[in-house]
């Protein structure tokens, strides 16, 4: 079977993407609805595959490509090579943009000959030879692997001779002179004179740019936006138009709206004689959009028209690229306009009100993860900072902390509580415990994908790249940048939003939602069947979470209470306790402030559901640390040895060894499978009875004020139904009792959390105690896979998945194919016993888009996840139910 190598623009039959690129496709659909697009064909993403076995043009792909030429020449009465000559573009196209990635050869088709023939036709010398010099400056380029800086040399030493400072002044002798010297550049650079025939030049561009796909820019972007690899560019090859053929010609690129607010009107700029990259290239100041109405009416007339047919036709805002030859318009490229978060919304907004897309395609029309972009906190837009310099936005969000130079040092100033900025020249992959360390990463060196940008954006945390004016001295640990210097434990902000750098601490603002976005999310609401949740511990996150449309609280973690600083002396005066009065003591002090937690988080979220879960880590997670109380007891063993006498270091150092002892026998090798959770609870009930005395205390204050709090206590880390039994027994005990004490009648379900692989095999047991399941997928996945959380992020986990064992960090985008099954098997086997169990989740991946589908797929109730995720949740669940 022959394969189709070639499909003109004007042949209607496949506008597939994948077959043809995107370009390739929307040249074919301009072509089609009559648009002014210069004729050409596309040669489908096949045939760089077959491109890449052969390592060459095949004899029939020639053939075809010589084909098309001549249909071309007969479209437009030029010859290939002769008189007029045709020129055209040889140009990649993916079939997922991939912008600047790849290569782009213009005015394919000139030599020594045809050069003459097109400064005859046009009348214009300096033109052609202006069109030759940049063909073989971007052939020599693209193809012939000759950086394109030797070419600009010659280009300025020309300049410099003439004694002119623009492109536009040389002469066309001037640009012959260039000419000839770029030739025997490429002469000495490659040992073969510069190809004079057109075929091969077409057939050599046509190679390279199908080479393009691999080179390693490509490969990094398409890494970094999850591309596949295997998918392959098309070539497109099209008749040249001209730009720079005087000053009614011109070249620009513009967007139907603003691409970066979402404001309504034509957004973009272009050049007066110019051609193709110019206006990006930066040599000349380009006009906006809007200066063309004085400078040329008709077209730009002409111009908004086509912007409008486009949007209609697309239904989308447009990216477009289009060059004017002579007054008249060309179109050379259009595609869906990539947008920022905020213009994404506003965008999908408007069409809905102009009547061009309905809720449901506004609602899919913004990706789910580009919302968190809009929901991190932002530096005070109107606060007084002091800007030291600027890179790259790599990762959204802003961070304050202080300055560590290595990895080392961030983990370090953490473990002792100290917020951290990493400041490096740039990360690899052994700084990884220093960037989970640090609130955020600044880096002097490196790109948009750079280990430093990949890791901050796929870790959610903020990043400066590639700040140029940032000097680090890593040996003498001091940075300087603006004329600042900066030592480590400095403090130092950064604005991952804008690449702002900024010495000192800044304020942040909340992230707020804006009418379109809570527009766009009742929209949302509309579509999805999940419910979603936040997992908050306190009333101001309960509070955040409502607003942002949360339904419920689907994770209160009573622990962070334990850890609030006022408690912790508390806390550890109840694990230390060594006799029951004691310990009756100290929990009777935490009683009335747990109580007030849950009034206040259960009065934030009134009429809502709170699913509480009781006490769930170790209790020497509460304690100092191990290695630390040894230093101290060393250090006081010292002093006393210097001072005998001294009553004070005495009694310290005693205390030390208590607390040290105390530590030694809560101690244990494997804390994430010890004595944690509902363990702790059937051991040492006094904890979790406190707690729940507290909570339907705080239920009963509530009540008898008038409010409707909705309670679901929720048992941790639960293998074994008995263990669910057991604390049932005492819950009731303690439900009896507040009861009569407070004279109120107090309902409220008791769950259990599903984390490790025994409860969810045996969740048909467990569902005759449990009145619903929250899968805490982060334990589950931890137990489900065996590794430690903590341990594996930084040791072998980043290695997994950049060497693609794992194709997910399993702790944020749930593993379908083994803890996802043990998530369906528990659901099923759970709602067997119990037709109507709610089943929620909680772990992080309640939050993430994929992992919500799946949630989705597999008939849970709701999602739970932090507060400022929840918008995204909302979306992305109506994205799945879509
Ligand atoms: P990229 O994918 O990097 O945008 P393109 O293939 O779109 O590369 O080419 C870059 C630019 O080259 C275009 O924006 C346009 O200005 C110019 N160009 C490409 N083809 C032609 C053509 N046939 N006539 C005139 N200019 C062209
Ligand atoms: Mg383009
Ligand atoms: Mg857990």
């Amino acid at each position: 079977m022959s394969t189709k190598w070639v499909y003109g623009f004007d042949e209607v039959e496949a506008l597939d993407k994948y077959v043809l690129g995107g370009k390739g496709a929307n040249l074919a659909e301009m072509t089609r609805v009559g648009l002014p697009v210069p004729p050409g064909f596309t040669m489908p993403t096949a045939a760089c595959h077959a491109y890449g076995n052969e390592g060459k043009m095949t004899d029939d792909m020639k053939d075809a490509v010589a084909q098309a030429m001549s249909r071309v020449e007969a479209a437009t009465g030029r010859e290939f090579g002769g008189n007029p000559p045709l020129l055209v573009s040889v140009r990649s196209g993916a079939p997922i943009s991939m912008p600047g990635m790849m290569d782009t050869v213009l005015n394919l088709g000139l030599n020594d000959t045809t050069v003459k023939a097109l400064a005859e036709e046009t009348g214009d010398e300096r033109f052609a030879y202006d069109c030759h010099r940049r063909f073989i400056q971007m052939f020599g380029d693209v193809v012939l692997g000759i950086h394109s800086m030797r070419f600009e040399q010659i280009l300025e030493d020309v300049k410099a001779d003439a004694s002119v400072k623009t492109d536009q002044e040389l002469s066309a002798k001037d640009l012959e002179r260039v000419i000839f010297q770029y030739k025997v550049l490429v002469q000495r650079e490659t040992g073969h004179e510069f190809p004079e025939d057109p075929f091969t030049q077409l057939y050599m561009a046509i190679g390279a740019v199908f080479s393009s796909w691999d080179n390693p820019r490509a490969k990094v972007y398409r890494k970094v936006h999850e591309i596949p690899d295997d998918l392959g560019t098309a070539v497109n090859v099209q008749t040249m138009v001209f730009g720079n053929l005087g000053n009614d010609s011109g070249t620009g690129v513009a967007f139907t709206r603003n691409p970066s607010t979402g404001s309504r009107g034509v957004f973009g700029e272009y050049l007066i004689n110019a051609q193709g990259e110019d206006v990006v290239a930066g040599i000349r100041t380009p006009q906006p959009i809007a200066h063309l109405e004085q400078e040329m009416p008709q077209v730009y007339e002409q111009f908004i028209a086509l912007c409008n047919t486009l949007e209609q036709h697309y239904k989308d805002v447009q990216d477009i690229e289009f060059t004017i030859q002579q007054g008249r318009l060309f179109l050379l490229q259009t595609r869906n306009a990539k947008r920022t978060a905020e213009a994404a919304v506003k965008i999908a907004v408007q069409l809905v009100e102009e009547g061009v897309i309905d809720r449901q395609t506004a609602v899919l029309r913004v990706d789910p993860d580009q919302l968190d972009q809009l929901l991190h906190p932002r530096i005070d837009p109107g606060a007084q900072v002091q800007v030291v310099g600027t890179g790259l936005p790599a990762s959204p969000g802003a961070a304050s902390g202080h300055v560590a130079f290595t990895a080392d040092d961030a983990a370090d100033r953490r473990q002792n509580g100290e917020r951290v900025v990493l400041v490096r020249t740039e990360t690899t992959p052994e700084d990884i415990h220093g960037i989970l360390a640090a609130e955020g990463i600044l880096t002097s060196r490196g790109g948009m994908t750079s280990h430093a940008a990949v890791v901050a954006r796929g870790m959610g945390k903020p990043c400066v790249c590639g700040c140029d004016a940032l000097y680090i001295d890593g040996a003498q640990k001091v940075a300087r940048i603006g004329g600042i210097e900066l030592r480590e434990g400095d403090t130092v902000s950064i604005d991952g939003a804008t690449g702002r750098v900024i010495v000192g601490d800044v304020p942040l603002v909340e992230p707020e939602l804006s009418e379109e976005l809570n527009l766009l999310l009742e929209w949302a609401d509309e579509f999805r069947e999940l419910g979603v949740r936040a997992n908050a511990d306190n009333p101001e996150d309960s509070a955040r979470s409502r607003g942002f449309g949360a339904e419920g609280v689907g994770l209160c973690r009573t622990e962070h209470m334990f850890m609030a600083s006022d408690r912790v002396p508390v806390v550890q005066a109840m694990i230390l306790a060594d006799t029951i009065d004691a310990q009756r003591e100290a929990l009777d002090q935490l009683l009335p402030m747990q109580q007030g937690d849950f009034y206040g988080i259960l009065l934030a979220m009134d009429g809502l559901p709170v699913t509480i879960r009781l006490l769930d880590p170790p209790l020497h997670e509460f304690l100092p640390n191990l290695e630390k109380l040894i230093a101290k007891q060393v250090t006081l063993q010292e002093h006393q040895s210097l001072h005998p006498d001294d009553q004070e270091i005495a009694r310290e150092l005693a205390e030390t060894t208590y607390m040290l002892r105390r530590v030694r026998d809560l101690h244990e090798q494997n804390p994430m499978l010890g004595h944690r959770g509902c363990r702790l609870g059937i051991t040492h009930p006094e904890v979790y009875e406190m707690q729940v005395r507290a909570i339907f205390q705080a239920t009963a204050q509530l009540m008898q004020e008038g409010h409707h709090p909705v309670p679901e206590i929720m048992i941790p880390l639960v293998g074994h139904v008995e263990e669910l039994r057991r604390l049932r027994v005492m819950i009731e005990k303690v439900r009896l009792a507040v009861e009569s004490e407070t004279g109120t009648v107090l309902s409220c379900p008791v769950g259990t959390m599903i984390e490790v692989p025994r409860a969810a095999l045996t969740a048909h047991e467990i569902a005759v105690e449990a009145e619903f399941f929250s899968f805490g997928t982060n334990d589950l996945t931890q137990t489900t896979f065996g590794y430690s959380r903590d341990d594996a992020e930084g040791k072998f986990l980043h290695q997994y998945v950049e060497g693609g064992v794992l194709q997910h960090n399993p702790f944020q985008v749930l593993d379908v194919d083994g803890v996802g099954q043990l998530v369906a098997l528990g659901t099923e086997r759970g709602r067997r016993t119990r037709p109507n169990l709610k089943v929620g989740i909680c772990g992080e991946h309640g939050g993430e888009k994929r992992s919500i589908k799946f949630c989705h797929d597999t008939g849970l109730n709701y999602v739970s996840c932090s507060p400022f995720r929840v918008p995204l949740a909302r979306l992305a669940a109506a994205h799945a139910a879509l």
